[in-house]
């Protein structure tokens, strides 16, 4: 007898598979989000200094009311609003953590939850590992990855009990417009649908745009969960933490479920970023990954490489490859990796059913040198 797996995403995701051959092929890796530079000298430091200073136990289950605060501080500032209070903000351990708590706490078994691919590979488990049904609605590359409003009023049925969505988006890099938010307050109003809304990469917005984030919604932040990643936002992704943000109701069903599956987050993590968010510059990572972005769009121009919408948001950025290539994205990535020594993500990745489309995923989140040198191996490709 053997352990069935309860979920049909594959047991050992393309991420996985990716960042070992590109470690095993010593490529320049341009494949996982995680950035290879620096993270700030000061948040070594008070990393240190929480430790020092005797910061080791277990912090309160919703986290230390010091980050708590300083978070929702910083958001109120940042989108002129009195929402967050230290009530509405939980710590948790992650982006990915904090996705899979929200669905336990919001859905029963067999509701339906709709989300959007290409998605985070890590929504479809999740949903069915908590017994939900997953409902994807597809958003076609021919149509430019744009949100498809009809498709989407067409997947609501009366089983639907939430609406999974991402801005800004991974892999597309598309940041939602106030529009898109109206668009989807039409179709959950007077319906008890939730929303859980994924702004990991929240501070990471290019060309002077503006992240618009869920709890901001009135028509219906009494029924939306927006979560953050740390990781992002600071380069920390190692230190796997971050929050989740909605109304005090929401919030404590979250906590409801979050004290019995971790109880609480690493304390001395919390200590530094409480101190952190009181000194760091907010548009210093868009800034950086902005400069990223383009040295890598520039850096292809004149590649066999066809450049997608250029990305709003995130870390990455989308390529066609059909001019250098007729093999499938797997193939393609693997065939990069181990005989040019560049690693990328597939774009089946982000997808329960994979499509047929030739494109591939680039993570920019890497030192300037990295990018040059991929760049330059990908120009002699043809
Ligand atoms: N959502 C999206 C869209 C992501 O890209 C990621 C990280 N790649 C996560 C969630 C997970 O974040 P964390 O590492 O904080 O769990």
């Amino acid at each position: 007898m053997s352990l069935r797996i309860r979920h049909t995403a594959s047991p050992v995701n393309i991420f996985t598979v990716m960042t070992n051959l590109a470690r095993q092929e010593k490529a320049h890796n341009l494949s996982q989000g995680l950035p290879d530079y620096d993270i700030a000298p000061e948040l070594n430091e008070l990393l240190r200094e929480a430790v020092i200073n005797g910061f080791n136990q277990y912090a309160p289950m919703q986290g230390l009311l010091e980050l708590r605060e300083h978070i929702s501080d910083a958001l109120n500032s940042r989108y002129n609003t009195r929402f967050c209070s230290p009530d509405t903000v939980t710590v948790t351990p992650g982006a990915t953590y904090g996705i899979y708590t929200a669905l336990a706490a919001i859905i029963e078994k067999g509701d339906e939850v709709i989300y959007l691919e290409p998605a985070f590979d890590c929504y479809l488990p999740a949903i069915e590992i908590n017994g939900g049904i997953p409902v994807s609605v597809t958003l076609e590359r021919f149509n430019n990855f744009d949100i498809n409003w009809e498709k989407i009023q067409n997947a609501v049925s009366t089983k639907t009990k939430a609406i999974l969505i991402n801005t800004p988006h991974n892999p597309t890099g598309y940041v939602w417009t106030q529009h898109d938010w109206d668009q989807l307050a039409a179709i959950i109003d007077g319906k008890e649908i939730y929303v859980i809304s994924d702004e990991v990469y929240d501070s990471i917005v290019f060309d002077g745009r503006q992240h618009i984030p869920g709890f901001l919604q009135e028509p219906f932040n009494n029924k939306v969960i927006s979560i953050y990643s740390f990781g992002k936002a600071f380069h920390i992704t190692g230190w796997k933490i971050g929050y989740c943000v909605a109304s005090k109701a929401i919030s404590e069903a979250f906590r409801s479920i979050h004290q019995y599956l971790t109880f609480s987050v690493n304390t001395p993590a919390q200590y530094a970023l409480a101190k952190y968010l009181q000194i760091y510059d907010p548009e210093e990572a868009a800034r950086m990954l902005q400069a990223k972005r383009d040295l890598l769009i520039n850096g292809l121009h004149s590649s066999g490489l066809r450049q997608l919408t250029t990305s709003a948001g995130t870390y990455f950025q989308l390529y066609d490859y059909s001019e250098i290539s007729n093999l499938n994205d797997v193939e393609f990535a693997q065939w990069l990796t181990v005989t040019h020594k560049v690693a990328t993500i597939p774009l089946s990745a982000f997808y329960k059913t994979p499509q047929k489309d030739r494109i591939v995923r680039f993570c920019f989140a890497k030192k300037d040198e990295v990018i040059e040198k991929a760049a330059e191996i990908l120009r002699h490709i043809s």
